[in-house]
């Protein structure tokens, strides 16, 4: 008898420390997940800040290009001004068509270049208000997990210490069997035993609604200190005091 008390005592204080916890993992698992929206945002302004660099150096070099395109011609101007025949003058004519299309494709490169600034300016711009928006709720969650943080904190070490506690009134053998059940079934270790017919001795456990065969059940009325464990899902059986009740009716 005293083993299922003891249990049952664990398991009522175990079910406080995994439901205080929750809420501070929940309100974690939040926090996180604004970080990681955040950390994508500011990484996406850093690739399109790279971009608009690699555009606006190659812009500088495209004016430099400009630029001695612009003294070529002006030097071909010279040399057609000082043209001594027919036949210099116009292979100097050629020449100079040659550069000034080159200049006018140069101009038109710019342009484009200067043009896809402009739109990384604005991709920039957006990215930068998502960011503003994204901080402020990352703040929220922040102070929202540091308050109930803070407002747990105490009642969680004492539920722990309590939870230390009642495991120390457990067998080392039954309390490693709680513990894995607890791990594998969220807390949910122990499962009561309801009963379906009490004529036809039919009971079943409460967690998976598996069919418990009576001489596992008679074992838990015993009120032996053998674990009595469903046989479909493991959960330690325990009697609740309304079933306790009707077998003494009996
Ligand atoms: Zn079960």
């Amino acid at each position: 008898m005293a083993l299922m008390k003891n249990l049952l005592e664990l398991f009522r204080v175990d079910a406080q420390v995994r439901g205080l916890r929750g809420r501070l993992d929940s309100s974690k698992r939040y926090l996180d997940a604004q970080n990681r929206l955040l950390n994508e945002l500011e990484q996406r302004m850093q690739e399109i800040e790279a971009r608009r660099r690699q555009t606006q150096a190659k812009i500088g070099n495209l004016e430099s290009e400009t630029q001695s395109c612009d003294e070529r011609i002006e030097k071909l101007r010279e040399e057609l001004n000082s043209a001594v025949n027919n036949k210099q003058y116009s292979s100097v004519l050629s020449e100079l068509n040659t550069v000034k299309a080159q200049r006018d494709e140069l101009d038109e490169r710019t342009i484009e270049e200067m043009s896809g600034v402009e739109e990384l300016d604005q991709e920039l711009e957006e990215v930068k208000q998502q960011i503003a928006e994204r901080t402020k709720v990352r703040d929220h969650a922040q102070s929202e997990y540091d308050e109930r943080e803070r407002e747990i904190r105490d009642r969680l070490s004492e539920l722990e210490e309590e939870r230390a506690a009642a495991a120390e009134n457990v067998p080392e053998g039954e309390l490693e069997v709680f513990n894995d059940l607890a791990e594998q079934y969220d807390g949910e270790a122990m499962a009561p035993l309801e009963e379906i017919d009490r004529r036809h001795r039919e009971y079943a456990c409460a967690a998976c609604n598996m069919h418990v065969p009576f001489e596992q059940v008679s074992l838990l009325f015993s009120g032996s200190d053998t674990l009595v464990r469903c046989g479909a899902c493991s959960r330690i059986l325990y009697l609740q005091e309304e079933t306790r009740g009707t077998l003494a009716q009996k």
